[in-house]
């Protein structure tokens, strides 16, 4: 099973993709933490997204396509995996769509994660706070000035994918205001259901 996860920043598209890894043991793929290990690693790639991510900003087209495009060629996505936070632009989408293809793969579900913008800024402050509480770091850009910038970034360069999977007949919607458990179980519901997407 491949599919995407949609929805702002804050919106819980980590929480359900763990969830998403436990139950069809696929495994989730978060071009943030790839990116963030990247930095932690102080590899030429880290270098150059560091200072883009601090401030919120997206990191290039070219860095995260070549990204992912290695990583699905990995072992451990054979049967499938979840995107999250990927695609996040239009050149992209059209990226996931050609590396696919050339695989020749499809994906099964693009779900979008539908949220009350002014929640998320409250959501985020409490991911900080309990971060915090649990004694890791918290994310450099999960301060809510940041957290606008990426928020605007969403709207920009991102949410024209919902436009776009919609065109082509393959967006799937959840309410992501619901609690937790009840956003997974619509998911599942979502996936249960015979495939209508090409
Ligand atoms: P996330 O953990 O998904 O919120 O991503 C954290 C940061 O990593 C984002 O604010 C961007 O700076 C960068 N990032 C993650 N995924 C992408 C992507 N698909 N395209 C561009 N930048 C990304």
């Amino acid at each position: 099973m491949r599919l995407i996860l949609l929805g702002p920043p804050g919106a819980g598209k980590g929480t359900q993709a763990q969830r998403l890894v436990e139950r069809h043991g696929i495994p989730q793929l978060s071009t943030g933490d790839m990116l963030r290990a990247a930095v932690a690693n102080g590899t030429d790639v880290g270098k150059r997204a560091k200072a883009v991510m601090d401030a919120g900003e997206l990191v290039s087209d070219a860095i995260v396509n070549a990204i992912v495009a290695e990583r699905i060629d990995q072992p451990d996505c054979g049967k499938g995996f979840i995107l999250d936070g990927y695609p996040r632009t239009l050149v992209q989408a059209d990226s996931v769509e050609t590396m696919l293809k050339a695989r020749g793969l499809s994906l099964d579900a693009v779900i979008e994660l539908v949220v009350d913008d002014r929640a998320l800024v409250k959501r985020i402050v409490k991911r900080a706070d309990e971060a915090k509480a649990a004694g890791q770091t918290v994310r450099k850009d999960d301060t809510p000035e940041v957290f606008e910038e990426r928020l605007r970034e969403y709207y920009k360069k991102t949410a024209p994918l919902i436009g776009y999977y919609y065109a082509k007949g393959q967006l799937q919607t959840v309410d992501g205001m619901a609690s937790i458990n009840d956003v997974t179980q619509q998911i599942e519901a979502l996936l249960a259901q015979p495939a209508t997407v090409e």
